[in-house]
C-alpha cells in the first residue's frame, strides 16, 4: 500500500467506507519529496520525541516514525483511527492518540510520553484552526522546541509580516516575541489529494532561546497587543480602553506621548520593541 498514490488512497478509504472530510481540512500530501523535505528540515533524532498533529492516513507518520525515536499522533475523526491502525502498524514507536489537539492537555501529554524532554511538532496542519493550534503551540513553548508545519502561505504571510503591513496582526508579533520564522519550501495545491484552494507553504518555528523583547508582563503586553488589532481601525486610546485592565484615556495617552508617539497613532504600525515599551509604562497603571 502506497498512502502517498491517489488510486491507493481512494481505494483504502473506500475499503474503510470514508472519503476525505472537508469539514477537518482533510487534505493529504502525495509529493514524497515534499514528505521528505519535512522530515528533513525537522532534523530529528532517535532520541527525539515528534508530535504529529493530524495524522491523516499515516504517510507523513510513517516517515516521522523512522527519523525520531517516538511519534504520538493526534488524529481527531473517528473515521480514520481503525485505517491508522492499519497502515501504521508496523511502527511500533507510534502511540496513536484519538482526540481534538484543541482540547488535550499538552503539559500532561508531553509528562507522559516525553518526560524531561521537549517536542518537535511536525505536521500538515489542518487549515481551518492553524492560528489557533500555533498560538496554544507557542503558549507551551517551554515544552516545545521547534515546530516544523504545512500552513496556508497566507497565514505564512501574517507570520513574517513587517509592522504597518496590511497581514501584520496579533500573529506575527506572537510569532516573532517565541521564534524565529524560516520559510523551507513552498507547495502547489497539486501535491495534495484532494487539492486545496489555496497556495501553502512550509514554516519552521525554531523557539528562541529568550524572547525577541524584554518584558516584564507579558500577559499585559499580549493583552495590548490582542485589544489593539481587535479594533484595527481605532486609535491607540480608543481600542486600549477597550484592554480589560481598566486603563483610562488618559494614562494611555500619557505613555504614548512619553513614547514620543501621537496621541492618535494606529496600534497596527506598532513594533514588538514598541508595544514592549508601551506594556513597560503602562504596567505600573494595571488595575488587575
Ligand atoms: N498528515 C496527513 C497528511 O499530511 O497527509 C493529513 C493532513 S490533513 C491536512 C489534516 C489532518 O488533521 C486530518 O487528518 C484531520 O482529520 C486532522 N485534524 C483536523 N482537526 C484536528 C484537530 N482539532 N485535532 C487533531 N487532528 C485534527
Amino acid at each position: 500500500m502506497n498512502l502517498t498514490n491517489r488510486k491507493d488512497i481512494h481505494d483504502l478509504m473506500t475499503v474503510y467506507g470514508i472519503a476525505p472530510r472537508k469539514k477537518y481540512g482533510q487534505n493529504f500530501l502525495t509529493d514524497t519529496g515534499v514528505l521528505d523535505e519535512i522530515v528533513a528540515s525537522a532534523e530529528l533524532s532517535g532520541e527525539d520525541v515528534a508530535l504529529e498533529i493530524g495524522p491523516g492516513l499515516g504517510a507523513l507518520t510513517e516517515r516521522l516514525a523512522r527519523a525520531a525515536g517516538k511519534v504520538i499522533a493526534v488524529e481527531i475523526d473517528d473515521g480514520l483511527i481503525p485505517l491508522l491502525k492499519g497502515t501504521l502498524s508496523d511502527y511500533g514507536n507510534v502511540s496513536l492518540i484519538h482526540g481534538d489537539v484543541m482540547k488535550m492537555d499538552l503539559d500532561a501529554l508531553c509528562d507522559e510520553h516525553a518526560p524531561g524532554k521537549k517536542l518537535h511538532v511536525v505536521a500538515n496542519l489542518p487549515y481551518y484552526i492553524t492560528t489557533p493550534i500555533v498560538l496554544m503551540l507557542l503558549e507551551h513553548g517551554d515544552r516545545i522546541s521547534d515546530v516544523t508545519v504545512m500552513i496556508q502561505k497566507e497565514v505564512a504571510q501574517r507570520m513574517q509580516a513587517e509592522p504597518g503591513s496590511k497581514e501584520y496582526g496579533a500573529l506575527s508579533l506572537a510569532v516573532q516575541y517565541y521564534c524565529d520564522p524560516e520559510i523551507v519550501c513552498r507547495v502547489s495545491p497539486d501535491s495534495f489529494y484532494p487539492a486545496p484552494e489555496v497556495e501553502s507553504v512550509v514554516i519552521r518555528l525554531r523557539g528562541r532561546e529568550t524572547p525577541r523583547v524584554t518584558v516584564d508582563d507579558e500577559k499585559l503586553m499580549f493583552d495590548l497587543i490582542r485589544a489593539t488589532f481587535n479594533m484595527r481601525r481605532k486609535t491607540m486610546p480608543n481600542a486600549l480602553m477597550s484592554a480589560g485592565r481598566g486603563f483610562t484615556r488618559e494614562q494611555v495617552e500619557k505613555a504614548l506621548k512619553d513614547m514620543g508617539k501621537e496621541v492618535t497613532v494606529r496600534g497596527e504600525t506598532f513594533s514588538l520593541e514598541e508595544f514592549a515599551m508601551l506594556t513597560g509604562l503602562l504596567t505600573s497603571k494595571t488595575l488587575h
